[in-house]
C-alpha cells in the first residue's frame, strides 16, 4: 500500500538498506580519515570522537544515498537541527539565524 505517494517518497526498505550501508562505512579507514580532523562538517566545531555523527548531506527521507560524497562528520547539535532539510533549505536556515544575531 502506497500512501502520498510523491517523487519524494521513499520506501522503508531503501531506508533501513541505506542505513546499514552508512553503518558499514562508520567501519572503514575512509571513515577514520574523514573524522580525523575532529571538525564538525558544519559549524566547523571541535567534536570529541565518540561525540562525531554521520549524517547524509541529501537525507535519506529525500532521495539520498548512503554514498561516500554524501556522508559527512557533525556534531550531535548540527545533526539534531538539520534532520531531513536539503542542503539548500539547512543553508537557508542558518543564514537566517546568523540575520537574527
Ligand atoms: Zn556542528
Amino acid at each position: 500500500m502506497i500512501e502520498n505517494f510523491d517523487f519524494d517518497a521513499v520506501d522503508e526498505a531503501t531506508i533501513r538498506r541505506e542505513r546499514a550501508k552508512a553503518r558499514d562505512l562508520r567501519k572503514t579507514r575512509w571513515w577514520q580519515q574523514k573524522t580525523s580532523s575532529g571538525l564538525c562538517y558544519y559549524c566547523s566545531k571541535k567534536v570529541l570522537y565518540k561525540d562525531v555523527t554521520m549524517d547524509h548531506l541529501v537525507p535519506l527521507a529525500r532521495g539520498g544515498r548512503s554514498s561516500k560524497d554524501n556522508l559527512v562528520p557533525c556534531c550531535k547539535d548540527c545533526n539534531n537541527k538539520k534532520k531531513n532539510m536539503l542542503p539548500l533549505e539547512w543553508e537557508a536556515y542558518q543564514e537566517g539565524l546568523a540575520e537574527k544575531k
